[in-house]
C-alpha cells in the first residue's frame, strides 16, 4: 500500500503533525512508524509539562512564534479534552549579579514577544510565594505559564488519530531513505508514500544522514535529572524558575510538578555520552560514547560557546550537595534529607551544535527537500510548540 505521508517518530511533533495533516487533508493516508513499543520513551514523555509563554526566545524566531502560538493551542486542546491542567504561572528570580542583570533584558523581550509579563517588587514576591529566596528585590511574573501532564496529552493524541484512521507501526526503527524521501525502510519492511517527515527527536540527524541529507550539524546530547522533593508539607501556587542566561538554550533548575500533587526540581543540562543514556545501565554504546567524548572534550577544551564555564557549572550539580546549593539559590523551604533522585525523570535533550559559529543551535531547525521533510532540534520548547510547530511543518512541505 502506497501512503500520502509517512512520519518516522511518535513523539509530540510527529503526533500533532499527523493531527493536523488530517484537518488539512481528510482522506489522507497516514502512518507514522515508531522504533519504541510506544510513544512516550524520549523527550515527549520526560520533559516538564510545561507550557510556555515565549518570554526566552529571540524575538521573530521559530521557538518565539511558534511556541506562543502553539501554547495557546496546546492548552485549548488539553481543555477541550478536559485533560489535567494546572494554570498556575509562573515567578522568576534573579539568582546571581549575573542573572540579576539579565532581568530586565527578559523582561523586554517578554514585552516584544507579546507575552503577558508582570515586575514584582521583593514583597510581591513574598505575598505570592512566601518560601522562595528573595536575594534581589525583582522578579517577573508570567500568568500564562502552566503544567500539564505529557503523557495524558500523547495518549489523548493517539485515540484521536486512531479515530482518525491513522496507522501507528510500534516497534519498527526506520533504518534508510531513499527515492528522495518516498521510500522508507525498517529491518522488516520497505513503505512506499508522497512524503516523508522525519520527526525521530533524538536520532533526528541519525535518520536524516541515512536518508542521504548532507548537513554542517553536529549532535550534543545533554541530560536533565529531576530530584523529588519529599516533604509532605512541600508546596508552592506557582512554578519557580531562575532568570536564565540568555546565551545558553537551558532554562536552569526549576521546580515543576504533577497531577497527584508531587514536586521536583530539575532539570540539570549535563553533557552525556550516549544520545539515549538515561541511566547507566541502559543503551550505552562504547563507539557513540567515544565520539560524543571526543566532540565534548573539543568544545570544552576551547570554550566554545563558553561550554567550559557551562560544563563547570554543571559539575556542580552531580552530587547531592552541588545540587542542593542550587536549590537552596531558588527556593528555602527545603532540607537536602527531603531530596530524592527521579529515577523515571530524566530527559536528553535534542540539541544540535553549528560547527560554523561554534555555538548551540538556539532554534528549531527544519530542512525541507521535494519529498521529505526533516526536524532537527526539537529542544524546548517544542512540546509547547508541537501544533503550531505541525502547521509550519505542513506549509514548508506545500501540503
Ligand atoms: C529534560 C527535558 C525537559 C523538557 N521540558 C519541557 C517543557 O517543560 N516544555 C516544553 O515545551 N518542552 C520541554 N522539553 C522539550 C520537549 O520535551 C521536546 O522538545 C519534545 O518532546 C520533542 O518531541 P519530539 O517528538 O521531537 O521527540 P521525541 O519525543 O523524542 O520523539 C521522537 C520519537 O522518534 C522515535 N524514533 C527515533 N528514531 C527512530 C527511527 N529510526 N525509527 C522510528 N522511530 C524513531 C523515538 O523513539 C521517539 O519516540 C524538555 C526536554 C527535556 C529533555
Amino acid at each position: 500500500m502506497k501512503y500520502d505521508f509517512i512520519i518516522i517518530g511518535s513523539g509530540i511533533i510527529g503526533l500533532t503533525l499527523a493531527y493536523k495533516l488530517k484537518k488539512t487533508k481528510s482522506n489522507a493516508k497516514i502512518l507514522i512508524l515508531e522504533k519504541e513499543y510506544n510513544s512516550i520513551q524520549h523527550g515527549s514523555g520526560r520533559n516538564s509539562g510545561v507550557i510556555h509563554s515565549g518570554i526566552y526566545y529571540d524575538p521573530g524566531s521559530l521557538r518565539a512564534t511558534l511556541g506562543m502560538q502553539g501554547g495557546i493551542e496546546l492548552k485549548e486542546y488539553i481543555k477541550t479534552k478536559k485533560l489535567w491542567i494546572d494554570e498556575c504561572g509562573k515567578i522568576l528570580i534573579p539568582i546571581s549579579i549575573h542573572s540579576n542583570d539579565n532581568t530586565e533584558n527578559l523582561y523586554q523581550r517578554g514585552i516584544q514577544n507579546g507575552v503577558m509579563v508582570k515586575k514584582l517588587s521583593h514583597k510581591e514576591i513574598q505575598q505570592l510565594e512566601p518560601n522562595v529566596n528573595i536575594q534581589y528585590d525583582t522578579g517577573l511574573l508570567i500568568p500564562f505559564t502552566s503544567v500539564a501532564d505529557p503523557k495524558e496529552v500523547s495518549n489523548s493524541l493517539i485515540n484521536d488519530l486512531k479515530d482518525l484512521g491513522v496507522q501507528i507501526i510500534y516497534n519498527q526503527e526506520v533504518k534508510k531513505i531513499t527515492d528522495e524521501g518516498k521510500t522508507v525502510s525498517t529491518d522488516q519492511n520497505n513503505y512506499f508514500c508522497d512524503h516523508s517527515f522525519n520527526c525521530s527527536g533524538l536520532q533526528s540527524d541519525v535518520v536524516a544522514k541515512n536518508a542521504g541529507l548532507e548537513f554542517r550539524y553536529s549532535f550534543l546530547p545533554f541530560k536533565g535529572k529531576y530530584w523529588k522533593i519529599t516533604n509532605s508539607n512541600f508546596k508552592l501556587k506557582h512554578l519557580i524558575y531562575p532568570i536564565p542566561d540568555l546565551r545558553y538554550p537551558f532554562l536552569g533548575l526549576h521546580t515543576s510538578h504533577k497531577k497527584d500533587g508531587s514536586f521536583y526540581i530539575g532539570p540539570s543540562s549535563t553533557p552525556v555520552l550516549g544520545r539515549e543514556l538515561y541511566n547507566s545501565e541502559c543503551n550505552f554504546k562504547l563507539n557513540e560514547a567515544i565520539s560524543l567524548a571526543l566532540s565534548f572534550g573539543l568544545k570544552i577544551l576551547k570554550n566554545e560557546n563558553k561550554l567550559r564555564s557551562l560544563a563547570i557549572q554543571e559539575a556542580k550539580l552531580i552530587t547531592k550537595n552541588g545540587f542542593f546549593n542550587e536549590v537552596k539559590k531558588l527556593i528555602n523551604n527545603v532540607s537536602k534529607e527531603n531530596l530524592k533522585p527521579s529515577l523515571e525523570k530524566v530527559g536528553i535533550r535534542s540539541q544540535i551544535f553549528d560547527p560554523q559559529s561554534k555555538t548551540l543551535v538556539n532554534d528549531f531547525v527544519v530542512i525541507n527537500q521535494k519529498h521529505s521533510t526533516h526536524v532537527l532540534n526539537a529542544i524546548s520548547p517544542a512540546w509547547t510548540a508541537s501544533f503550531a510547530f505541525a502547521d509550519h511543518l505542513i506549509k514548508l512541505a506545500k501540503i
